[in-house]
């Protein structure tokens, strides 16, 4: 399964949510949810 947010700014998959968005383990960028589903759109 692939359920886990993708970063939008170094397309890493060690994310996790915090309240209501995401943070990226990696590069420690936070995001929307609703902004990631705009990118995926743009994808
Ligand atoms: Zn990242």
């Amino acid at each position: 399964m692939n359920a886990a947010s993708a970063c939008p700014q170094c397309s890493m998959e060690n994310t996790y949510p915090d309240g209501a968005r995401y943070v990226c383990a990696d590069c420690g960028h936070a995001w929307s949810e609703s902004a990631r589903s705009d990118i995926l759109k743009k994808a």
